[in-house]
């Protein structure tokens, strides 16, 4: 290993050095400790002077640097005057990673994750900085909002393996490569992305206040007679001046902030309020008929903690609705990472009279016998099989095989992403009692979805 690039190896592992994870690890862990004895990040300071909390500022002429590559960490740096250089060494070459200026922040990273300085920093004309010590940061960090805390670690860890690709990628262009070229980019494509991740997700935790939340339901039709069996709620964002928002803009960022539980929590509770509605109008337009349940999405994280699998329960009790009626829909992510926890959480739901289906069956483990452990009722195929289905007799047999020993173990099936008429044919061939997908209905908001029942029974 040139020592000389010792610094950016901490955070851009090289793949082609051979080393196994630990060996690297340790290396480093030495790496950063003889760093840290031998840091020359402490300049001189005439005129250091307590500012407000006690941040020191500090006055570098041109050309001083302020860290190295390979030094630990022990400030992050506010411009105050002047211009610095982030800069960063691969293969023998130095690479331009941002020229910086007043009023912006640097050498935050290392403090945060407690790595090793990945970069270096030079001043360009005599700047002033603000310095702000780890103990501060942390400081400040703890009592921060956690959701602020999260999102600083996740995005820092994302702009950390965005730079370490970069720099290993042999086929970056000549102009990549430049001076100032794309490392730069990513940096401030990161920045941006940062910024505007935190403002949404403040956003996120307003719009649960705002009311800003909708759901849409989508049928699930019973093969048998074609009639609705029961609606999937499906959340979407009216997010002001950006419209109605899918689901993929923004749970995985709800996940990140644990806003999950409170906005799964909300749906629970909208979807038990609207199945009343639904139920009235369905047994109107078809007497005689059984009545409609409602399947609502629960994510992995409302299940891990006990409080929120109990505060499900009491949205369920509150609602007055049936739980037998309610039908709760997981991934198997839950059951592979956290097994005891979902049995706890499963057994939990049961006993309070809930249904329980497993979502996007086939993307993942995929065992029926490994479902059997837990109190399922309903599995899901996944789209993807239903679409696959169309087009090669293997996913064929395979979703024949799925529906048949998930009904030989006394599970109902639902197969999911039903687009043509021929899907049909092929599930009530294989014996498939339900269906859901745009060929009935695409998910719809409560009014359009209260006329549907209602046309579609009297058709
Ligand atoms: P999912 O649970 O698998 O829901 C079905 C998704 O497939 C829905 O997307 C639906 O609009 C779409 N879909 C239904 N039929 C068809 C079809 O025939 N063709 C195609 N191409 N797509 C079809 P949507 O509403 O965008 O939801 C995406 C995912 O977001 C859901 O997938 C679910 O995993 C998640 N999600 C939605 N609402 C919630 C919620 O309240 N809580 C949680 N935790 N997750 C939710
Ligand atoms: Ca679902
Ligand atoms: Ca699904």
């Amino acid at each position: 290993m040139a020592p000389t690039e010792a610094g950016i190896h901490d955070n851009c592992l090289p793949s082609h050095l051979g080393l196994v994870q630990a060996e690297v690890e340790n290396a480093l862990k030495k790496q950063a400790q003889a760093a840290a004895a031998a840091s020359t990040e402490q300049p001189a300071l005439p005129n250091t002077h307590a500012v407000k909390e006690s941040f020191q500022r500090k006055l570098y002429p041109q050309g001083a640097e302020v860290f190295r590559e390979g030094q630990a960490g022990r400030y992050a740096y506010l411009i105050e005057r002047g211009r610095v250089e982030v800069s960063a060494r691969r293969r023998g070459k130095r690479y331009t990673i941002a020229t910086l200026g007043p009023g912006d922040l640097f050498g935050e990273m290392a403090l945060l994750d407690r790595r090793v300085r990945s970069a270096t920093a030079t001043v360009l004309d005599e700047t002033e900085v603000v310095a702000i010590s780890r103990d501060q940061l942390q400081r400040k960090m703890k009592t921060a909002d956690p959701v602020l805390d999260l999102l600083v670690k996740v995005i820092l860890h994302r702009f950390r393996s965005t730079l370490r690709h970069l720099l290993e990628s042999e086929n970056l262009a000549p102009d990549v490569q430049s001076e100032t070229g794309g490392l730069r980019a990513v940096g401030e494509a990161t920045r941006e992305l940062a910024i505007t991740q935190i403002k949404m997700a403040e956003e996120l935790r307003a719009a649960l206040e705002r009311d800003e939340f909708r759901v849409f339901y989508q049928p699930i039709v019973r093969l048998r007679d074609g009639q609705t069996a029961g609606l999937e709620a499906l959340i979407r964002w009216q997010r002001p001046a950006h419209g109605l928002v899918p689901p993929a803009g923004f749970l995985s960022l709800s996940e990140d902030t644990g806003l999950i539980c409170p906005i799964g929590r909300w749906v629970l509770e909208r979807a038990c309020a609207d199945l009343a509605g639904f139920q009235k109008r369905f047994a109107a337009a078809a007497p005689g008929s059984p009545s409609l349940f409602v399947s609502v999405n629960v994510s992995a994280q409302q299940l891990q903690d006990p409080e929120q699998v109990a505060a499900l329960g009491e949205v369920v009790e509150r609602s007055g609705i049936d739980p037998a009626q309610i039908k709760l829909e997981i991934t198997e992510g839950l059951l592979i990472d956290n097994p005891e926890a979902a049995s706890v959480a499963l057994e939990g739901l049961k006993r309070l009279g809930v249904k329980l289906a497993i979502d996007d069956f086939g993307t993942g483990y995929s065992s029926l016998s490994y479902l059997r452990r837990y109190p399922i009722d309903t599995v899901k195929i996944d789209r993807s099989f239903v679409e696959a289905m169309r087009k090669d007799h293997g996913s064929l047999q395979i979703v024949r095989a799925i529906t048949q020993l998930a009904q030989t173990l006394g599970m109902d099936v639902v197969a999911e992403g039903v687009e043509r008429q021929e899907d049909i044919r092929h599930l009530q061939e294989f014996g498939c009692h339900y269906a859901q997908g745009y060929l009935f209905s695409k998910p719809a908001p409560f009014r359009q979805m209260l006329n549907f029942l209602g046309k579609r029974i009297r058709n």
